[in-house]
């Protein structure tokens, strides 16, 4: 078997990507994907990853 993919990590990503969701990380600096989102009524959504998913809550 040669006719393997002689660049695996093309074929392959190393991360699943969230990025059909749209929403990065707020934090400054971060910008990874974003699972957590934050929002009040008529307001602006904020959105945060798992690691900074706590800053979120300051705007509930
Ligand atoms: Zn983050």
């Amino acid at each position: 078997m040669s006719d393997e993919p002689t660049r695996p990590s093309e074929a392959m990503p190393q991360r699943e990507r969230t990025a059909v969701l749209g929403h990065f990380c707020e934090h400054i600096g971060c910008g990874k994907d974003a699972g957590w989102g934050f929002a009040r009524p008529k307001q602006a959504s904020h959105w945060f990853c798992y690691e900074h998913r706590s800053e979120g809550e300051k705007f509930l």
